[in-house]
């Protein structure tokens, strides 16, 4: 496909998702499972970026068994798009949002007695069953029910008319920290030991998350649910165990505007970047409403931590930030200068040959934090076959050879 009829469908910036790297991640995955245990895709935050829609489609049709999302809004998106799959609501709701949730036919999460009897509430009023995973706490401190609560609670709810207890679940909090997993797997084990003496039945017992999946096979259970795996990413500090993940995103945004600008010439709002030498500045059509250039600041853990921190300040106040912000011009890097505005930035060309208006530029962006309003692009082997519209509008990208016929071929007959 060319550039300007890629242009003409989704306009100067867009973010190309490679379908066929997610359905290799999804194949990764499920190689890494016994048969028994089944696949939760969790495609919560707009699936990470790569947008929720499609990739449920791609995962689904690659052997995902289930759907993760978090909100009420995400599952009707779903199902709305004719997904028909069970999802799994990954978060408590409120007790007004939970009709909605049974009509859509989401499998909700159940945190506490409250919620439970909101939901069987809602159940009889509706005229469903409400399908639940009830959620136990054993370290996080999000939601869920404490591990003492659990066997009276599910006890009780497998005579309730309008439940059906179809699995029980918990979320680690640091997969990666040995001591700390052991002991939130324990605490889960135990619980289950505790369900099954008491011969209570949750079919389907998981809590796995990527880096979980990846570093205790042995509590595999039921069910994993992979999200950053799905997408290519490996996470913090899990080992990669000789697995390879295709990266399914590419974030390109043409450039606008080109022009030279003198030495000493202050750039952007503010004036707080000086160029230092005569130098060319390229514009792009990307800024911090779409989700560029914003970092995660948490709280330094440690004196390390701050000492890290400090340096790359410091390093920041006087030009010299390695790891500031960059972009990619036909495979060479070229600086983010002056501050990033809210939908353009301007980075300097001046030490690249022949930087022109309409160029190509691939831009680095924190994906789940990257705007739903940046048109996705899918594509197949590179070729687009659908575009997702800033207005959430899916529109297929029909090539002639396939799906229009030409006035030659409407005529031969
Ligand atoms: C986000 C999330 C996951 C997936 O985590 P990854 O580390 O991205 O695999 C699993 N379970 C719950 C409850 C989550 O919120």
């Amino acid at each position: 496909m060319d550039l300007a009829k890629l242009t003409r469908l989704a306009g100067p910036r867009w973010i190309e998702i490679e379908a066929t790297a997610l359905e290799h991640n999804l194949r990764v995955v499920k190689g890494l499972l016994q048969p028994p245990t089944r696949l939760l895709a969790v495609i919560k935050a707009d699936a990470y970026g790569a947008g929720a829609v499609e990739a449920a489609r791609i995962f689904l049709a690659t052997g995902a068994d289930y759907l993760g999302v978090t909100t009420l809004a995400e599952g009707q998106e779903l199902r709305r798009a004719g997904i028909t799959a069970p999802i799994l609501l990954m978060s408590p709701l409120l007790p007004e949002e939970l009709p909605q949730a049974l009509t859509n036919d989401l499998t909700l999460t159940i945190s506490s007695r409250s919620g439970a009897e909101a939901a069987a509430a809602a159940a009889a009023m509706v005229g469903r069953q409400a399908r639940v995973h009830l959620k136990v706490e054993t370290g996080l401190q999000r939601t869920g029910l404490e591990p003492g609560e659990v066997v009276p609670l599910a006890r009780e709810m497998q005579y309730w008319p309008g439940v059906q207890l179809e699995g029980i679940y918990s979320h680690l909090a640091e997969a990666a920290r040995p001591g700390a997993a052991r002991r939130q797997l324990d605490c889960f084990r135990k619980v289950i030991m505790d369900l099954e003496s008491q011969q209570v039945s949750l079919p389907v017992k998981h809590i796995c998350n990527s880096t979980g999946l990846l570093l205790h096979p042995e509590m595999h259970l039921d069910m994993v649910r992979a999200g950053t795996l799905l997408y290519g990413q490996f996470p913090y500090r899990a080992s990669r165990r000789g697995l390879e993940l295709k990266n399914p995103w590419r974030f390109k945004a043409r450039i606008l505007f080109v022009h030279d600008v003198a030495a000493g010439t202050p750039v952007g709002y503010g004036g707080d970047y000086v160029v230092k030498k005569a130098t060319r500045l390229a514009v792009i059509p990307v800024g911090y409403a779409d989700g560029f250039a914003l970092t995660a600041v948490s709280r330094p853990k440690n004196l390390n931590d701050l000492a890290r921190h400090l340096a790359k300040t410091i390093l920041a106040y006087l030009g010299r930030d390695s790891a500031g912000t960059a972009v990619i011009i036909g495979g060479q890097g070229a600086p983010v200068v002056g501050r990033v505005g809210m939908q353009l930035s301007i980075v300097d060309v001046g030490h690249l040959e022949g930087v022109k208006v309409g160029q190509v530029v691939e831009v680095d962006i924190r994906r789940p934090t990257a705007s739903a309003r940046l048109p996705r692009v899918y594509c197949r082997e590179g070729q687009p076959y659908l575009v997702r519209q800033p207005s959430g509008d899916m529109e297929p990208v029909v090539s002639p050879a396939k799906g229009i016929l030409l006035p030659e071929q409407e005529f031969s007959n």
